[in-house]
């Protein structure tokens, strides 16, 4: 999650429910609704954002995949801390329209473990897709166990289906898992490639939209500096690519495709387009 001032203060209940799946060719993307939180803004007392939650379930001829899960049943401390609302249509009702049962989800893309993003892998205790690997950098893994406070959730999940990656890991042809350490030491992010498009599950490298054009994060990443090296070094690649952007927490779009701005000397990072047409080639690709 990031932490900043002007985007989607207050408002109601966030629903994403209308969002329509993304086609990569061949591989389909859906934005499910995890509900919302809402966080303090630093420094400016009193007020706070609403963020989404916002998982993606990928259906491909290798199989189906959710990239993170959303906070599900885990951690009730956490629930009251940030305010988090459910989503209006239970989870399982969203997998259920999209015409999975949770059994026939294959593997569960867990970016880190905070509970915002991995807390729906449980649900009355258990795993709420018996049947899925569930796939964490080991040293996200060693970093909880160590950090305490993960009880629950990585108790379960070392009785269950645990594939821990160490770094890069294409885990099937078309889903490569990528890690992307700062936020927490053993955060990763996920590409995922159709034969027309690819589309980078960014989870809390960039949170939103907006998160391309700001500097570090001194709140919300644990290694402020170095989460911002891989945001300038994973957007440069994706911008080179032509690759889609998927936002876990941006209240108001679910994906983009990038490019640069020039401003001043330098070139930014933003959100070009929604549709690939009119993307500009000029920038130089300096930085962020
Ligand atoms: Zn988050």
């Amino acid at each position: 999650m990031e932490c900043d001032a002007g985007a989607g203060a207050g408002g109601g209940h966030l629903s994403i429910m209308g969002e329509s799946p993304l086609e990569l060719g061949g591989c389909r993307l859906f934005f499910l609704d995890g509900g919302s939180m809402q966080v303090r803004v630093p420094l400016a007392r009193g007020l706070s954002l609403k963020l989404a939650l916002r998982p993606v379930l990928v259906r491909a001829p290798w199989g189906t995949a959710l990239l993170d899960c959303g906070p599900g049943e885990y951690d009730a401390s956490s629930w009251r801390r940030y305010g988090v609302r459910a989503p209006l249509l239970p989870f399982p009702r969203q997998l259920e329209r999209i015409g999975v049962r949770p059994e026939e989800v294959d593997l569960v893309f867990l970016s880190h473990l905070h509970f915002d993003h991995a807390g729906g892998l449980l649900r009355g205790g258990r795993l709420a897709f018996p049947r899925a690997d569930h796939l964490l950098q080991e040293k996200e893994w060693h970093r909880a166990r160590q950090r305490g406070g993960y009880g629950p959730l990585t108790g379960t999940l070392a009785g269950g289906r645990l594939r821990l990656l160490q770094g890069a890991t294409e885990i099937v042809p078309g889903l490569e898992a990528l890690p992307a350490p700062g936020h927490t030491e053993g955060h990763q992010v996920c590409r995922v490639g159709g034969s027309r498009e690819e589309a980078w599950f960014l989870a809390d490298l960039v949170p939103a939209a907006r998160s391309l054009a700001l500097g570090p994060d001194r709140f919300s990443d644990r290694d402020p500096d170095l989460a911002l090296e891989h945001r300038r070094r994973t957007v440069t690649g994706m911008v080179a690519r032509g690759a889609l952007a998927l936002f876990y927490h941006d209240p108001r779009q679910a994906w983009a495709r990038l490019d640069w701005r020039i401003e001043g000397q330098a070139a930014r990072a933003f959100a070009a387009s929604r549709e690939g047409a009119g993307i500009r080639r000029d920038g130089a690709a300096a930085g962020l």
